[in-house]
């Protein structure tokens, strides 16, 4: 069995996710990808990865909203990499709709995708994590952990839920060696903003190009989208030894938006 560190990310064919799955692979982790997308491009994604950084890729297509294909996921990393050493809850979805329009379909997605799914990975993961007496759990978050906007209610919901689901299990893992933190980014440019916003003109009565500079960058004082490598950069910090003492953490990377 490898003696590197292994890390799994939910939700990194793309986007965030994708970003940190590369970075921690140039670190010398394993990985174990997850998500949707077309199936050969997923496999170049992984076997270029393997090649370019001289590590294990694994690649898991489990359903973050079905509970028997996250044990599973979970386990079978176990099996083949001895554990999870390194967790990273990242899949996520977004629907933006006045709250009384709601689909119902789409808020109970968007509970069992952005929350409870990390609930059902980490519950998994930490017996050999505790047993190992080292883990990283890493929980990307958002600015809407910590403060709202309109039109998003399971969103801001679902990460709100993350805040407090992150600062219990730090408090239960705190004397085990295993660090809990959630990340709050803003608006990162990835597909699930750029799909937000015709959503976001329609819901607001504004032109796509005024939700980009009037909604979205009007949040971020320092009018630039934050970048996936900048998030990527944090999570590896979050994931060395040097932040042993960061636990329960929501760690802002929002261009100053929640000091507002
Ligand atoms: P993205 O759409 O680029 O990537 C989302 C990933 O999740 C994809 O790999 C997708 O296949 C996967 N996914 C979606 N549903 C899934 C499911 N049911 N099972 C397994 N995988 C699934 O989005 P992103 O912007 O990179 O977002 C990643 C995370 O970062 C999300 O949790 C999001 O809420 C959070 N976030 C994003 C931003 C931003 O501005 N982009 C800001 C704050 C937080």
């Amino acid at each position: 069995m490898s003696t590197k560190k292994t890390a799994l990310i939910t939700g990194s064919t793309s986007g965030i996710g994708l970003g940190i799955a590369k970075n921690f692979a140039a670190k010398g982790m394993n990985i174990v990808l997850n998500g949707f997308g077309d199936a050969a491009a997923i496999e170049e994604i992984r076997s270029s990865m393997s090649k370019e950084f001289g590590v294990e890729v694994r690649y898991s297509g489990a359903d973050m909203s079905k509970v028997e294909e996250i044990e599973n996921m979970i386990k079978t990393a176990e099996s083949e990499f001895g554990a999870v050493d390194v967790l990273v809850n990242n899949a996520g979805i977004q629907h933006v709709s006045p709250v009384e329009d709601f689909p119902v379909d789409k808020w109970n997605a968007i509970i069992a995708i952005n929350l409870s799914a990390s609930f059902h990975t980490i519950r998994m993961a930490l017996p050999k994590m505790k047993e190992k007496g080292w883990g990283r759990i890493i929980n990307i978050a958002s600015a809407h952990a910590l403060v709202a906007s309109p039109y998003k209610s399971a969103y801001v919901a679902a990460k709100h839920g993350i805040a407090g689901l992150t600062k219990t299990v730090a408090l239960e893992t705190a004397t085990f060696g295993v660090t809990m933190n959630a990340i709050c980014p803003g608006y990162v440019w990835t597909p699930l903003v750029e799909k937000q916003v015709p959503d976001t003109a329609k819901a607001r009565g504004i032109t796509e190009e005024e939700v980009i500079n009037n909604v979205m960058l009007h949040s971020q004082p320092t009018k630039k989208f934050v970048t996936i490598d900048q998030v990527a950069a944090l999570a590896s910090y979050l994931a060395s030894d040097d932040a042993a003492s960061i636990t329960g953490s929501m760690v802002s990377i929002d261009g100053g938006w929640s000091a507002q």
